[in-house]
């Protein structure tokens, strides 16, 4: 129970920078208040620019709506597979689901906890044997971390098999040297209310071939014809972001390098304060810089508490946390999909938990957090790191 005074502590909430105003307002002095509109296309020429200029962008209505896209785009329909990470949001697994095809969970490697290179390879490998091979592989880079990518390209290559990007978590992240969301044929991105820009919710595709974005923006538009009449060949949907919405996200990505060195602060001062109370936080992996959307910690399997439990102690005073995503092959759900290994996974989660990490966090609010986790895991010495918040007995 919340029992605390003070001012909750979320998670990630989203942060404005002023820039995005101007952009809403012209949208209204123009009456620019639809699907169509110049923010929409800017935003899709600046998000493209932004990722180094040599991909092509659809504004959509969301992350799970690119990524339903482009598995169609793909051709993924009844009875298909498509291969995709355990450890991972929902939103990376619905759109299967949409199509009436089936996840195959793979297990996480335990570096950076994404998908493991070494897994594709053998299920691929086994997978072609048995005339089983998946139409697609959707790789996440799990809380901005991206996963090695090189490897499971060349796997998929191998096999014909279509990677996907899931950089919902990773805008501002790079694996050597390159932008996240430009290194498979397709992407996909998120800029919901939590993520580290945002449009308030909304998303993107991101593709290196010009005609497949077209073909998504005709199906995101009704799959209306070129034509004065209303013409259906097709079968569509009403996916298109909003040109209001486009302009909030114009002004978010000119401060997207200021929001994610704000979240890598607060990853790093996480690090330092919580190392004392065995806590470790989850690696930047040598292939790439991790955009720290959210602050993933682990505890030892010998803690005082189990994430559950301290996510528990956190909200008493009134603060937002959240254990590590329960792998999707652990889900009710998902009880009869198949999968290939899953105990790496199943054991960050048992371990991991994610703590506030909005680049507008005050210190002061982040010392706050820090102070609760010291007194849940250490009752009898935290105390003295910090006030003793008021709680009820
Ligand atoms: C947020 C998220 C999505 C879905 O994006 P929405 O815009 O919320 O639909 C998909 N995959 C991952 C990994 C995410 O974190």
């Amino acid at each position: 129970m919340n029992t605390s005074t003070q001012p909750r502590i979320y998670l990630s909430v989203p942060h404005m920078s002023g820039r995005e105003a101007p952009f809403v307002q012209q949208a209204f002095a123009d009456n620019w208040l639809s699907s169509v509109g110049p923010n929409l296309d800017a935003f899709e020429t600046e998000v493209a620019a932004t990722l180094g200029g040599e991909v092509h962008t659809l504004a959509v209505a969301s992350g799970t709506a690119a990524l339903h896209l482009v598995l169609r785009d793909i051709g993924v329909g009844m009875g298909d597979r498509v291969a995709v990470s355990t450890l991972t949001f929902a939103g990376s697994v619905f759109p299967i689901l949409y199509l009436g095809a089936t996840p195959v969970f793979i297990d996480s490697e335990s570096i950076s906890g994404n998908i493991s290179p070494e897994l594709v390879r053998e299920y691929l490998a086994d997978a072609a044997r048995r005339g089983q091979l998946p139409k697609a592989l959707i790789a996440v880079h799990l809380y901005g971390q991206h996963c090695d990518v090189d490897a499971i390209a060349e796997a998929c290559e191998g096999y014909g098999v279509v990677l996907v990007e899931d950089a919902a978590e990773s805008l501002g992240a790079t694996y050597r040297g390159r932008p996240t969301a430009t290194t498979a044929p397709y992407s996909i991105l998120s800029f919901n209310g939590n993520k580290i820009v945002t449009t308030t919710g909304g998303g993107m595709v991101v593709a290196r071939d010009a005609a497949a974005i077209a073909r998504m923006k005709k199906w995101a538009n009704q799959s209306r014809e070129a034509a004065v009449e209303y013409l259906h060949r097709e079968l569509g949907y009403n996916y298109r972001m909003s040109n209001v919405l486009a302009g909030i996200g114009r002004g978010q990505l000119q401060v997207l390098a200021d929001r994610v060195a704000a979240r890598q602060r607060v990853a790093s001062r996480y690090a330092d304060a919580l190392r004392e109370v065995g806590m470790t936080m989850q690696g930047e992996a040598p292939w790439g810089t991790h955009s720290r959307w959210l602050s993933v910690m682990f505890l030892t399997e010998e803690s005082a508490l189990t994430p559950i439990e301290l996510v528990g102690a956190l909200d008493a005073e009134n603060i937002e946390a959240r254990p590590v995503w329960r792998p999707m092959h652990t889900q009710p759900l998902f009880a009869d999909a198949p999968r290939v290994g899953g105990s790496v996974a199943e054991q960050l989660f048992r371990t991991g938990i994610c703590l506030p990490s909005s680049s507008s966090l005050e210190d002061a609010d982040q010392h706050r957090v820090i102070d609760a986790i010291r007194r849940a895991l250490q009752p009898s010495t935290g105390e003295s790191s910090g006030e003793r918040l008021a709680t009820a007995s």
